[in-house]
């Protein structure tokens, strides 16, 4: 009797044992061979058709294309979501019509400084970069300060230091510096001028920020899914135009403009940086997914379009879950976007009543 139970114990046990090596290698097999998707940003804003030139939408299209595409080979070659993230990023770094390294905005004394960050979602693991200059690829510097540091975010010339170890490559500050900005800095500057001769200068800021955002928002971000089931998401920006006294905004930010977290989500976010950090954008909607299991377009929607509206903060973000699933809301006109969807079709787009997330879009403007 007392040996009919033992073996009966032994079968169950040999039995559960052979079932969790077969889960095991049936999951790191799916794990593996897991669906593809990335997404990217190159900022959010008042952006309409009557406003942009041919050549300007068509360039834009370009740009957002290529650097979409180079992520998205190297996670069908089998490379890390980190790697995909950092290629976009790279390449729009490079294309001088968005706000981040060659193009990023002015400063008020006409000077570049940047912000960018990474973030593994496997890992937890995160670096950033504020208010540096001279760097062509910010989104290197943060991903060393992530590699081969114990921090998480450096700024300045102490971050330019620590970059100098690494052969990053470094450019004249002309280099990064286009007509198109110093233009729209003389603008700015100028509605700044006029507007003080009748109200202060706080409102005069103001009045300039919520009238001209597209000057404002065209930081640049990606987020995607590995093969192997990792998120990552990475930012990277000038800021804002006719900054100062060293203002840095969420782009740099973990949790704000930044988050990844294999548990849930990848967000990156664009817009009125000050609202993105009060409201922890980006790990809002992450924790939010944690906590309440609903989808991640509704979750993303509802932090977008009503928390954030309501506090009065315009942008965008684009998001992708642990299923490869993205959606990319904004309670701006129009938002520099493009996905590669885990199906494999593609989307570039603009406005808000273009792509397959139009829905979610207010469209107010
Ligand atoms: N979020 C960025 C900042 O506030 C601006 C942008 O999205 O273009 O610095």
């Amino acid at each position: 009797m007392y040996r009919l139970a033992l073996t009966s114990v032994t079968r169950i046990t040999t039995a559960l044992a052979i079932l969790i090596v077969l889960s095991t290698i049936s999951w790191s097999t799916v794990a593996s061979d897991g669906p593809i998707a990335i997404a990217i940003h190159g900022g959010a804003g008042t952006i309409s058709r009557d406003q942009m030139s041919t050549e300007r939408e068509a360039a834009i299209r370009g740009e957002l294309k290529k650097a979409l595409e180079a992520g998205h080979a190297v996670l069908a070659e089998g490379g890390s979501s980190l790697d995909a993230v950092t290629a976009a990023i790279r390449l729009l770094e490079d294309a001088p019509q968005f706000n981040a390294g060659r193009g990023a905005v002015l400063t008020e004394q006409g000077k570049v400084e940047m912000d960018a960050s990474i973030m593994d979602g496997r890992t937890l693991e995160a670096g950033a970069v504020a208010s540096i200059t001279g760097l062509r690829h910010p989104i290197d510097a943060a991903r060393h300060v992530m590699t081969d540091s114990p921090h998480v975010m450096l700024m300045g010339k102490g971050a330019e230091t620590f970059a100098s170890q690494f052969d990053l490559e470094t450019m004249d500050e002309a280099w990064f510096i286009t007509d198109f900005r110093r233009e729209q800095l003389r603008q700015i500057q100028a509605q700044i001028e006029d507007a003080q001769t009748q109200e202060n200068e706080t409102a005069a800021l103001n009045r300039t920020s919520s009238k001209d955002s597209t000057a404002w928002y065209s930081t640049v971000g990606a987020v995607a899914i590995d093969h192997d089931g990792n998120l990552a998401a990475a930012t990277s920006t000038g800021g804002m135009s006719n900054k100062r006294w060293g203002r840095v905004g969420d782009s740099p930010i973990i949790g704000a403009g930044t988050y990844a977290n294999n548990q849930t989500c990848a967000v990156s976010a664009t817009g009125h940086g000050e609202y993105f950090i009060r409201h922890v954008v980006a790990y809002d909607i992450c924790a939010r997914m944690a906590y309440t299991a609903r989808p991640l377009a509704h979750t993303a929607d509802v932090v977008v379009n009503q928390v954030l509206k309501a506090a009065g903060g315009s942008g965008g973000v684009i998001a992708i879950d642990r299923f490869g699933r993205i959606t990319m809301p904004f309670n701006t006109p129009g938002m520099y976007r493009a996905a590669i969807y885990r199906d494999g079709s593609m989307e570039v787009s603009i406005y808000g009543d273009e792509g397959r997330d139009q829905k979610n879009s207010t469209n107010a403007h």
